[in-house]
């Protein structure tokens, strides 16, 4: 058990940089997910803590102890790649046993382990078997049970279920969720995959070109993105995006803050909605510029189906391009006439094609970001 503190932490290849001053804090126990686009650093992150890879800069922590001169195998980790790197001669047993033989264990004592792992994992049944023998979701398992073993201070795990078909990633998922439960050891997990930061992590962080973006909870991240970046990785439809300007009110519109999609000099048509009042203060010094309006699917809605009140100003016109049924749900794609948004609607909408629509914007979940920094204003 160990927390891991990263502090500045760069990693340089010939001059390029792949990790930007990375600073972060995982508390013992905690499953700490690093989520980004491919090449943004995350691997090189997780490898510097493996010791893998030596930092060019800043300074490693583990377990209140700096481990940056710390060879690997001396660092209390143990790490889960995503392709498995079983050996294909060997027995699962013998795989699993392998790291705690070379490591000098008796023989008694890397029984009981192994064999501890295996009910761990539900995999008793499969010991005498080669990997070839097995599916990919029972080597993946045989690859955590490797780990385990070791009873290590610290999981790493790299993107652990990318070789894996849809359906067994979500059963995986849940099973190292579950594992996590049972061990309460710190995990550090690597994904591209959105949806299994936000399902599995405690903490999510967020990556981009080397740099963290941001750090905080699933729903956090969700609901308070610190900028656009953040706000269009997380979310599936993703957050809908349109420039607008923001101005004040125009003769015959209510008082306060408006956002439109055309600027107001030129042309009173396209999309003009109002804020709440709560948000005025906040944008004052943006009125008369242009600001990067964000808004989430489901926070659009149909104003047929809409029964509940809706604040001042908050309704859209929209002609429906595409209807995409889910199931569950309905995927309604928009335009404006200049922009382009999408509806997740209920599954009984019967909105059509080419059809015009009067939706509802929910006002009070809108996010507007700075155009240059993207960052978040509200
Ligand atoms: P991710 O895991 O997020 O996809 P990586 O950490 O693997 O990203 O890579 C981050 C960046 O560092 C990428 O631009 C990659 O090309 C670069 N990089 C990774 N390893 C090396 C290396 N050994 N030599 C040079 N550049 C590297
Ligand atoms: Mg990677």
């Amino acid at each position: 058990m160990a927390e891991v503190i990263l502090k500045n932490v760069w990693k340089r290849y010939d001059g390029t940089a792949a990790v930007k001053g990375v600073s972060i804090e995982i508390p013992d126990k905690e499953f700490f997910v690093l989520v980004g686009p491919s090449g943004c650093g995350k691997s090189t992150t997780l490898r510097m803590i493996a010791g893998l890879e030596e930092a060019s800069d800043g300074e490693i922590w583990i377990g209140g102890k700096k481990v940056n001169d710390v060879p690997p195998k001396d660092r209390d980790i143990a790490m889960v790649f995503q392709n498995y790197a079983l050996y294909p001669h060997m027995t699962v047993y013998e795989n699993m046993a392998f790291g705690l033989k070379l490591r000098g264990y008796s023989k008694k004592e890397i029984q009981d382990r192994v064999k501890e792992a295996a009910e761990i994992l539900n995999m008793s049944n499969l010991m005498h078997r080669k990997p070839k023998e097995l599916s990919g979701g029972q080597r993946q398992r045989v690859a955590v049970g490797r780990a385990i073993v070791r009873k290590p201070k610290v999981f790493l795990f790299d993107e652990p279920l990318s070789n894996l078909d849809a359906k067994l990633r979500v059963q995986m998922r849940m099973e190292l969720s579950k594992l996590h439960d049972r061990l309460q050891t710190t995990m550090i997990y690597v994904t591209h995959d959105q949806v299994e930061a936000m399902t599995m992590g405690d903490r999510i962080c967020v990556m981009k070109d080397g740099d963290v973006q941001q750090i905080a909870a699933p729903l956090e991240l969700y609901n308070s993105p610190s900028n656009r970046f953040v706000a269009g990785f997380i979310g599936s439809p993703p957050m809908n995006f349109i420039e607008v300007f923001i101005s004040e009110k125009l003769q015959g519109e209510a008082k306060g803050v408006w956002l439109r999609e055309n600027d107001p000099q030129i042309s009173s048509n396209g999309m003009q909605i109002k804020l709440i009042p709560e948000m005025n203060e906040i944008v004052k010094s943006y009125v008369g510029k242009k600001v990067i309006f964000g808004i989430r699917p489901e926070n659009i809605y149909d104003k047929l189906f809409h029964s509940g009140g809706f604040s001042e100003g908050s309704s859209v016109k929209a002609t429906i391009e595409v209807v995409e049924p889910m199931g569950s749900e309905k995927y309604l794609y928009l335009n404006t006439g200049k922009n382009n948004f999408v509806a997740r609607v209920e599954p009984h909408n019967s909105a059509k094609q080419q059809q015009d629509i009067d939706l509802v914007f929910n006002m009070e979940t809108i996010h507007l970001f700075d155009p240059d920094s993207g960052k978040t204003i509200l």
